[in-house]
């Protein structure tokens, strides 16, 4: 259950209340809101004169629930770039699946900054499959896109792949990513939980729609109130593709979720073929954004080569996606 408080319960009460509870305790548009296990239907008589407002749910989505709030959260990234909210934004978001060098980052930055893409995307710490392949350039990668953030006036996202260098995320990135390999791991998510910066949280490509937003509530329940969604493709029986975008899956979010969606169509084919067709479809189905690699030379990229769009591949996509955004009122930033 969530309870709002009355506007005059101070910290300390909505503390012992949030206690008696078993409550995690919020602070929301200025009055304390509890978050109760959802096992709590009832807001009981003793309790009855401190609650303004009050929110049952069956299950543990509860702050990502439409129930709660019945409309797309608004997540500022920058000034200029805002999603979800009145705005019917669509975000493009570019860039290589992993920082692989200054010359081939700085190429990336000058393709968003000729299109007027204005977020940069690129792995530094990469959460590879294989202990043999490389495992992206680390912190010295963050500098880099740190580099290409100030030189080109671009906003950053870039993935943490484990609690170790979290920190080191929320200095240099202005979205913070959570990896589909990661979605289940706590301590990423409750330190994630602690900033105030964007997340892009990842569906694990074996979990089930409610696992994925049970994740994202332990973002929401420890303070972090800007949390994005991502579905980058499910594992299917099929092999011929790399994963299986689940877009039934995105509608169920769209209908019960009060969370921004954005549509990674390269992860979920693993091939730069599909990679045009998959994104227009996920234009038209109507997303906040869209994530798409690209590489200046795929063919020698050092993860996730096949999938890579070149910047030719790129620039016609883009150019594509923009009478399908106008025809379903939606406006690419
Ligand atoms: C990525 O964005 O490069 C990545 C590793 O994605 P995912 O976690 O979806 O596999
Ligand atoms: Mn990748």
């Amino acid at each position: 259950m969530i309870i709002r408080l009355n506007k005059n319960i101070d910290e300390s009460k909505a503390n012992a209340l949030g206690k008696e509870l078993q409550s995690f305790v919020l602070k929301k548009n200025g009055s304390f809101i509890l978050v109760t296990p959802n096992k709590l239907k009832e807001v009981e008589e003793k309790h009855k004169s401190f609650v303004a407002e009050s929110f049952v749910f069956n299950d543990d989505i509860q702050l990502a629930s439409k129930k709660f709030i019945p409309h797309i959260r608004e997540i500022k990234i920058s000034d200029e770039i805002v999603i979800g909210g009145k705005t019917n934004n669509t975000v493009v978001i570019t860039g290589p699946c992993s920082v692989e060098s200054e010359a081939q980052i700085e190429q990336a930055a000058q393709l968003c900054k000729k299109l007027g893409v204005k977020i940069l995307r690129a792995g530094a710490f990469k959460p590879r499959t294989s202990p043999y392949t490389f495992q992206g350039m680390g912190v010295d990668g963050l500098k880099l896109l740190d580099k290409m953030r100030h030189k080109y006036g671009l906003q950053i996202i870039s993935e943490v792949r484990d609690s170790t260098h979290v920190q080191d995320i929320i200095q240099y990135a202005d979205i913070i990513q959570i990896g589909a390999k990661s979605m289940y791991d706590h301590g990423i998510l409750n330190a994630c939980a602690k900033t105030k910066k964007p997340i892009l949280l990842k569906r694990g490509f074996g979990t089930t729609l409610q696992e994925f937003v049970q994740a994202a509530e332990f973002i929401l329940s420890g303070g972090n109130e800007n949390v994005i969604l991502c579905e980058r493709g499910i594992r299917t029986f099929e092999t011929k593709t790399r994963f299986t975008l689940d877009l039934c899956g995105v509608a169920w979010l769209k209908e019960h979720t009060n969370l921004p969606v954005i549509l990674d169509p390269s992860h979920a084919i693993g091939y730069a073929y599909g990679v045009p067709d998959l994104t227009r479809a996920c234009m038209a189905m109507g997303c906040d954004g869209l994530l798409i690699e690209t590489h200046p030379n795929p063919a020698v990229a050092k993860s996730d080569a096949s999938q890579q769009l070149n910047f030719e591949q790129f620039s016609n996509l883009y150019e594509s996606l923009k009478p399908i955004a106008k025809a379903i009122g939606k406006n690419i930033i």
